[in-house]
């Protein structure tokens, strides 16, 4: 049975391993990222001698996934500066002589769990991971969506809330994005603790799930998404769920009906493949990078 190389590629670690084509995870490592010089070299001595078939990387972005870009295959306009304009497919093609398959790390985990985990039984689906940034992965028709670029739904412009005692988002870019109001880190700066230390607070619970509630009623209207995944480090907080589920229903004021409605508990879901959703889709973009 073919085996293939699967990479996360995040902000702060990068995870590697080896599947195959149940996804099954048969090997894993996770290295700090460091800059790419220090840390590619590395990712590359994991995959070497594994007799790969292929490889699937997803990616923390922006990144360029147009084709015909002379660019195709690169980090873009990413906060940590060393990995700027990275060419990182070519990289792992010229090093390892593989074909790789690449997308976004949320359209990726969005992928993992469409074909392993709780988003098998519909054809579109979207993955919101809420952690140091906030990132949707979409999947229409069973894929990865893709338009003019990936979707950037993290920096959906948001309401703020007229209570927030933060000023504005902490996003460089916009004022009032989900991701500048909603991360971890901004969890963070408004509170003055770490998210995971301010659990016995309601107030920072009540204040999140308003904001998330936004984004996923937002998702919900454009999209019509038949079942929504909640995942990164904040969904940690189990208070958040149920939050998000009450001030959805509270926020749409009844307009939408039908099943999903009646029952958000199936409709708003969290993970479902222990945090390997990301390293299992990049397991299908290698199955995908194969040639016909
Ligand atoms: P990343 O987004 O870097 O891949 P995570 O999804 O783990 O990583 O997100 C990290 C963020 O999640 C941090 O801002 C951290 O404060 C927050 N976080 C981690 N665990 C928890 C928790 N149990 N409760 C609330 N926030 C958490
Ligand atoms: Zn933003």
């Amino acid at each position: 049975m073919p085996l293939f190389g699967a990479l996360e590629a995040g902000g702060t670690k990068m995870v590697c391993a080896v599947g195959d084509e149940q996804g099954n995870i048969l090997e894993r490592i996770s290295l700090p990222t460091r800059t790419p010089e220090e840390t590619v070299p590395d990712m590359l001595d994991f995959y070497r001698g594994k007799n790969l078939a292929a490889m699937g990387i997803g990616c923390f972005g922006p990144v360029d996934l147009d084709r015909s870009s002379p660019t195709y295959g690169s980090i873009l306009a990413t906060p940590k500066l060393s990995w700027r304009n990275y060419p990182i497919v070519q990289r792992f093609e010229e090093a390892l002589g593989l074909p790789v398959g690449f997308d976004t790390d949320v359209n990726a985990a969005a992928l993992g769990e469409a074909v392993w985990g709780c988003t098998q039984a519909v054809e579109n689906s979207i993955y919101i991971t809420v952690g140091t940034g906030v990132g949707v992965g979409v999947i229409i028709g069973g894929k990865p969506y893709h338009g003019m670029s990936h979707p950037e739904a993290g920096h959906i412009f948001i309401d703020r809330h007229p209570d927030d005692p933060m000023e504005q988002g902490i996003c460089p870019y916009h004022p009032n994005c989900l991701e500048g109001l909603a991360s971890g880190p901004s969890i963070e700066r408004r509170w003055g603790k770490k998210a995971q230390e301010l659990s016995d607070r309601p107030e920072v619970w009540a204040l999140e799930a308003f904001y998330v509630a936004q984004a996923v009623c937002n998702y919900m209207l454009t999209l019509a998404p038949e079942r929504i995944i909640l995942g990164g480090g904040v969904m940690h907080q189990e208070q958040m769920l149920p939050l998000v589920r009450e001030e959805v229903r509270r926020q749409l004021g009844g307009y939408l009906q039908g099943r999903a409605i009646d029952d958000l508990e199936s409709y708003i879901v969290p993970i479902s493949l222990h945090d390997n959703q990301g390293v299992m889709g990049a397991v299908k973009l290698a199955m995908n990078a194969l040639p016909a």
